[in-house]
């Protein structure tokens, strides 16, 4: 049993699907899951429709539906030739369900609302995608992920009932796994009473290793528009490395850092299980790519993660007391209160930095609720540098023309704030 992933990004266009199709048709036929991911950028754009229906913007929500079912029957129009082809009726009943929202005035809770909408994205792509592999003569099976990812009801970040999950998994979708590939949903999930949930943005690496966990299956591939995990992000850095080999402990600290290229949550359940995760390029199917294992070496070379629009925090109580023994729970209690996740912390007898990423509203909550007990400071518009098996040389590299606001360094990882010069006049 193998499990492939395919995001957004391979599955943007006609040629794409026809490439992705064309991957497919080269593995193994049988035992293999696959997951797919909204079509390019349709996820965002659900959002818009989301966020213009709850703010009761009715033409707004039309506009943006109008121009959601432009680009897929756009693509469906390219892939198929026969305009009665039964896919053409199934797409448009999954948006009836969208259609029926917008003519009521938008009641139920924002986040619910927005899960109902945003997941009808991946259930048009694996709706396309399933109907054009049996086009070419490749035998799927299409299957609802919401019957067999099983969540609470956190809707926009949905956590998953791992028994109830597995004991669906194993008992329902195995045996159709054993008839025929099948082709299901990244990102969604359904509550006990059938409502969809989402897993939270990008969540569709982290529903493939579902699967692959309670499937038990042989290995999990995320194709991706990149060759594998690279030590640093193409867009920031010039000069990138391939890693072909990566441990479970090096791609969840890189991710956890940012690194975006898998979803943090996707190497747990994988690692538990001992299952190897392939990050392989769609563009160039036969290159290797990064195979991550529960390798004991440590990465090969410095791996770099850039983060911009940071905000530096800083907490001083108001009375002098120590932070650790005495604030420290507080503190973290409201970061938690308020959502915000900490990049990078330092603390000293008195003080306590950290950066954060700048959500302005949030920030702004956090920080008036703060200055209740503590005095604070804060920094905005700063970047934030992980460097994992760092050098001086390294550190070196990348703080040229940069102002150093706070360095923090384990045995692996340096993290350093700056605030970057150049662009100051
Ligand atoms: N389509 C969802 C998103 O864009 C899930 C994913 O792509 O992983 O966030
Ligand atoms: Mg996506």
């Amino acid at each position: 049993m193998e499990v492939y992933k395919f995001g957004g990004a391979s599955v943007s266009s006609a040629k794409s699907i026809q490439n992705m199709a064309a991957i497919v048709k080269n593995a193994a036929k049988d035992h293999l899951l696959i997951v797919i991911s909204a079509m390019g950028k349709m996820t965002n754009k659900l959002e818009e429709l989301s966020n213009s229906y709850i703010s009761n913007d009715s033409p707004a929500a039309h506009q943006h539906l109008d121009e959601v079912k432009a680009y897929h029957f756009g693509i469906l129009h390219e892939l198929f030739s026969n305009p009665h082809h039964p896919v053409f009726n199934e797409v448009s009943n999954a948006f009836v369900e969208i259609e029926w929202l917008l003519e009521e005035q938008a009641s139920d809770a924002p986040d619910y609302i927005y899960d109902q909408i945003v997941s009808i994205g991946e259930i048009v792509s694996t709706k396309i995608v399933s109907a054009y592999l049996k086009e070419v003569e490749c035998e799927v099976t299409w299957a609802d992920a919401r019957n067999y990812i099983q969540t609470d009801n956190s809707y926009r970040e949905a956590l998953v009932d791992w028994d109830r999950t597995s004991a669906e998994i194993q008992q329902h979708l195995l045996p159709l796994l054993k008839k025929s590939i099948v082709v299901t949903q990244g990102f969604i999930g359904g509550t006990s009473e059938n409502f969809t949930t989402t897993l939270g943005r990008e969540g569709s690496d982290y529903s493939a290793a579902i699967f692959a966990a309670c499937l038990d299956a042989k290995s999990l591939t995320i194709w991706k528009d990149v060759p594998g995990v690279l030590n640093a992000d193409p867009k920031w850095f010039n000069e990138t490395e391939r890693i072909p080999q990566l441990s479970y402990h090096d791609a969840i600290e890189l991710t956890y850092y940012g690194a975006t290229v898998i979803h943090p949550k996707t190497i747990k359940p994988l690692q538990n299980r001992n299952i190897p995760l392939y990050v392989r390029s769609f563009l160039d199917a036969l290159s290797p790519g990064t195979e991550i294992t529960a390798l004991n070496s440590p990465l090969p070379v410095p791996s770099f993660i850039f983060k911009v629009n940071q905000v530096l925090i800083s907490i001083f109580p108001k009375d002098f007391s120590f932070i650790i023994e005495e604030n420290l729970s507080g503190i973290f209690n409201l970061f938690h209160k308020h959502k915000v996740k900490v990049n990078t912390m330092l603390n000293s007898a008195i003080s306590f930095s950290v950066s954060v990423d700048h959500d302005e509203k949030k920030i702004q909550d956090l920080i008036a609720e703060l200055s209740v007990h503590y005095k604070v400071k804060y920094n905005t518009g700063l970047e934030l540098v992980t460097i994992r098996y760092y050098n001086q040389d390294t550190i070196d590299r990348v703080t040229v023309d940069k102002q150093i606001l706070l360095e923090v360094k384990s045995r692996h990882t340096c993290q350093i704030v700056m605030k970057d010069l150049s662009t100051i006049e």
